[in-house]
This record gives C-alpha cells, sequence and structure tokens, in this order.
C-alpha cells in the first residue's frame, strides 16, 4: 500500500502529488504532477491536502524536549514581568497546589524586574512551598528559603544561584517533584508536531533518554536525536557508541558540553569586557583540558559533540578544539550551538573547521536590546547570518524550547526580518531570503546528521510539513499569525 498525498502545492509549480511508501519510514517514491494518480492500484490510499503548501519537514536543531512538555505544567513568565508580577503570580499558584509540592517557573527577565531578586520576598510569595524560578536564558535561578532548604544549598539574601549551581538547583528540584518523565516527553512530541516538527535534536540526561524509549511506536512520535548533558559524558564514553546508534526515530548522536554561560546573565565568556559591565568578561564553565579530552575521546569514538558557546571567547576556544579534533562520523558533524558573537576572525576561523553552526534566530527576537546593552557596536557581530552562509558553514536552525518558542515560523521570521513584526530590522545587512532559513530547518540539517531527509525527492524519508499558505511569500506580505500548520507527516504518517 502506497499513499497519493494529492490537491498539494510546493515550491516547483509542477509538483502537486507526493508518494510514500508504505515502510517504516514511509519512503518518498515519486514526486510530481497529478498524472501520478493514474498510476494507483487498488490497495493505495489517496490522502487531499486540500491545496496546502508542502516542505520536506521541519527539523529543530536545538531543543530540550523532556523539559519542553515539562514546561505546560510550569509557572511561565513574560520577560516584561516586573517583581510584583513574578511574585503576584507564583502566590496565585501557591493557592493551587497542595502543601509541600514544588513550584517551578522560568522566563523571568532581571531586566524587567525592576527591584533585585529576594529571597524572603519569594518565601512569602511561596506561602510555604518550595520555589524555584529559572531565569529567561535558563542561566540564573531564583530560588526561596525552603527550596534552599530542601536542596541543601547556601545562596545570598537575593536567593540566587548562576550557571552549574543554577542547573544542578533545577535538576535536583526537578527529581524530587519526581513527575514522570515519560509523560513530559510524550507531551513534547505532540506540541512539536502541532507546530509542524517533524523532528528535533534534543539536550537530554540519561533519564530522559529512557523516556524517549518508552515512547511505544503507535503513539504520537516525531523523530528525535539525543545529545546527552555534559554530567552524563562518561556514560556516553564508556559505552563506546558511535554517532547515529539506535533507530531511524531515536538516535543518539554524542554529548552537549558548555563553554560559557550566556548574554543575559554577563556570564558569556567574551574576549573584551562587557559594555554594560566593565570589570566583567563573562566566564568560563569548562577547563580547556576537559574539552580537548572529551572531543578527542569522541573523535576515536566516532560520536559527535554539541558545545555551547555564545560569547566571542568561548566560540574561539571551541573552534580551535574542533581544529584539533573533529568529533565526526561521515556527514555526521559536531556543532557549535548559539555562536551567537562570531567575530571576522572567528568567521574565518569556522569557514575552515569541522563543525557546523547551530544558531537560534528567534532569539534575536529578544536579544537584541540586551546585546545593545551590552556588547554595543560588537552587536554587529550578533546573529551574523548572511556573513555566516556566505562562508558556506554548514547552518541549522532551531529554538532551545523551552527557553523559546518552538514554533518555526517565528525563527523563520527572525532570520528574514531580523526584528518583530513592525519593527525596523536590526543589522539588516544580516536578512537571509525565506528560502535560504527554510534549508537551515530541512535539508541542512539532514545534511550533517546523516539523514536521508530534508528533500522533496525521491529515497528520502516520507517526513513533510504542511502549511497553509506558501511560505515563501507569506513570510514576506503577512506574519506568522496567518499561518498555519495543516498536517504534520513522519515517516510517511500524518501525525497532525
Ligand atoms: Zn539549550
Amino acid at each position: 500500500m502506497r499513499t497519493f498525498w494529492t490537491n498539494l502545492r510546493t515550491s516547483h509549480p509542477g509538483v502537486t502529488t507526493i508518494v510514500t511508501g508504505n515502510d517504516l519510514n514511509g519512503t518518498i517514491l515519486m514526486v510530481g504532477g497529478s498524472h501520478l494518480l493514474e498510476d494507483r492500484r487498488r490497495d493505495d490510499r489517496v490522502e487531499d491536502l486540500q491545496g496546502g503548501y508542502v516542505t520536506a519537514g521541519f527539523w529543530d536543531s536545538h531543543f530540550h524536549l523532556t523539559e519542553y512538555g515539562r514546561s505546560f505544567g510550569r509557572l511561565r513568565f513574560s520577560e516584561g514581568d516586573t517583581r510584583e508580577v513574578v511574585l503576584g503570580r507564583v502566590e496565585q499558584h501557591a493557592r493551587t497546589k497542595p502543601p509541600g509540592e514544588w513550584i517551578i517557573g522560568a522566563g523571568w527577565n532581571h531586566a524587567a524586574l525592576q527591584a533585585d531578586p529576594d529571597k524572603e520576598r519569594l518565601d512569602r510569595a511561596g506561602l510555604g512551598h518550595p520555589v524555584l524560578l529559572m531565569s529567561l536564558d535558563y542561566h540564573t535561578a531564583w530560588i526561596n528559603q525552603e527550596a534552599q532548604r530542601r536542596l541543601g544549598v547556601t545562596v545570598g539574601p537575593e536567593g540566587i544561584l548562576r550557571e552549574t549551581a543554577a542547573f544542578h538547583a533545577q535538576e535536583e528540584a526537578m527529581r524530587l517533584d519526581a513527575t514522570d518523565p515519560a509523560e513530559h516527553v510524550a507531551r513534547g512530541m505532540r506540541e512539536a508536531a502541532r507546530l509542524g516538527l517533524v523532528g528535533v535534536t534534543t539536550m537530554e540526561d540519561v533519564g530522559g533518554l529512557a523516556a524517549l524509549q518508552s515512547i511505544p511506536s503507535g503513539a504520537v512520535r516525531i523523530r528525535t536525536q539525543v545529545f546527552l548533558r555534559d554530567g552524563h559524558a562518561e556514560w556516553l564514553l564508556a559505552s563506546g557508541l558511535k554517532a547515529g546508534f539506535g533507530s531511524d526515530f531515536l538516535r543518539v548522536m554524542g554529548v552537549k558540553l558548555f563553554m560559557d554561560g550566556a548574554l543575559g546573565s554577563h556570564t558569556a565568556w567574551m574576549k573584551q569586557p562587557y559594555a554594560d559591565q566593565s570589570d566583567t568578561v563573562g566566564m568560563s564553565v569548562l577547563p580547556k583540558e576537559r574539552l580537548l579530552g572529551i572531543l578527542e575521546r569522541l573523535t576515536e569514538q566516532q560520536a559527535v559533540a554539541a558545545v555551547h558557546a555564545i560569547g566571542d571567547r568561548a566560540i574561539h576556544e571551541a573552534l580551535l578544539a574542533f581544529k584539533r579534533w573533529p568529533a565526526q562520523l561521515g556527514s555526521m558533524k559536531s556543532r557549535l550551538e548559539h555562536a551567537q558573537l562570531l567575530d571576522d576572525e572567528d568567521l574565518a576561523l569556522s569557514a575552515q573547521g569541522p563543525a557546523a553552526l547551530s544558531l537560534q534566530p528567534c532569539h534575536l527576537l529578544f536579544d537584541r536590546p540586551i546585546a545593545d546593552q551590552s556588547w554595543g557596536p560588537r552587536g554587529r557581530h550578533a546573529f551574523r547570518i548572511k556573513d555566516i552562509l556566505g562562508a558556506r558553514i554548514d547552518t541549522v536552525f532551531g529554538s532551545d524550547a523551552p527557553i523559546a518558542d518552538p514554533n518555526p515560523l517565528w525563527g523563520l521570521w527572525a532570520a528574514v526580518h531580523r526584528g518583530r513584526p513592525g519593527d525596523t530590522p536590526w543589522y539588516p545587512e544580516q536578512r537571509i531570503s525565506v528560502r535560504e532559513a527554510i534549508q537551515a530547518y530541512t535539508e541542512s540539517p539532514a545534511r550533517i546528521d546523516g539523514r536521508p531527509s530534508g528533500r522533496l525527492e525521491p529515497g528520502c524519508w516520507g517526513d513533510l510539513t504542511v502549511w497553509s499558505e506558501d511560505l515563501e511569500e507569506a513570510l514576506i506580505h503577512k506574519t506568522p499569525e496567518d499561518i498555519r500548520v495543516v498536517a504534520t507527516i513522519v515517516g510517511g504518517r500524518r501525525l497532525v
């Protein structure tokens, strides 16, 4: 049995029909006009896509699937919330929770609070519950006294933990919170499919990996590709796994490492001090010897690395390390995650190096004012996507969900317009075309991941995203809110 997907549009006017097979990946068999229907046999299926606009399935290359699923049950703040608003929402939430249960929230923004975080104020708002609130970039945690007591950590009167300490506190709070990660993974997959995503590259711990394995084959299941977070690197290295181990629906790629912190927390590691905090250049969170040691072992093992680097110094050090130890397997490449501030020296270094760049254009929508303030004129090198594509560096897009909304339409929009609808574009010379932006969600990730997908061609997996509008038109003349996902098709099977 084959499936004839008909009554569709693509970027090629002659293509109105796509035929997928009945194998596990629903491999694309034929692509062409409506005449393909003449080849139909009795047991073939016909699916009318009602004039929808079909692209290769969208893939988000930087995701936290368990976290994303979990975020639906959590307090979610807006980037403009003041301290009073944050505390008010914590108190409201606390009233609805059984006594003693954790209150976990995310998304507060220090720049908008108009006051400093305060441990005691958070205690009063928490009504006896332990409270942990992750910042917008997740690199800072604000906790209250009850959380401090349960976590066994020490914090000052502000109740603030940064970087590794913040991540540990968050992991520990989730462990004590004791909800089932499989539920969160399932929820995350359903929500991602609704946004048109056929797959994600997700950063997980071993618990998240186990949860991914537990998804039954009959359930709504997008494809996943896993990088294990730093704390679990030894497990992966000891296992000897090569990149791509697993199935076409769940593959293990390698290890995720952190070189530095984040821009909003002034912990991104810089070559020169911050414009608005001249006494700091941010911080390195990974000793160089450890980075080189892990990359060397990954290179020998033929697994790959995803290295978080935001500041120019962190990017530079990571690129030098990749030059020595490329950590790749065939076309499966290591990648530098975020690469937010790439100066000319490192643009050239990256163009010669083995690693791909994994970018999150949607972050520029909220990082723009922070970059202007903290990086000053260096901001012209932030998210310099046009230059990166011009240097022919492999480039893939993602969202870092739940840190940002994973709706890929916003990622496309940000890369094409460099601002929200109605804004003047930020460094407009770095705008790219819609077609280039779509490639960074489809063809390019498939290439650096070594997957036969990302194109509407016979032989590729039958992973398709169907939109209500012609994206190349709509992303110029309309806004993301005017575009709907009509269908998400994974392995020739319709999930949405
Ligand atoms: Zn991330």
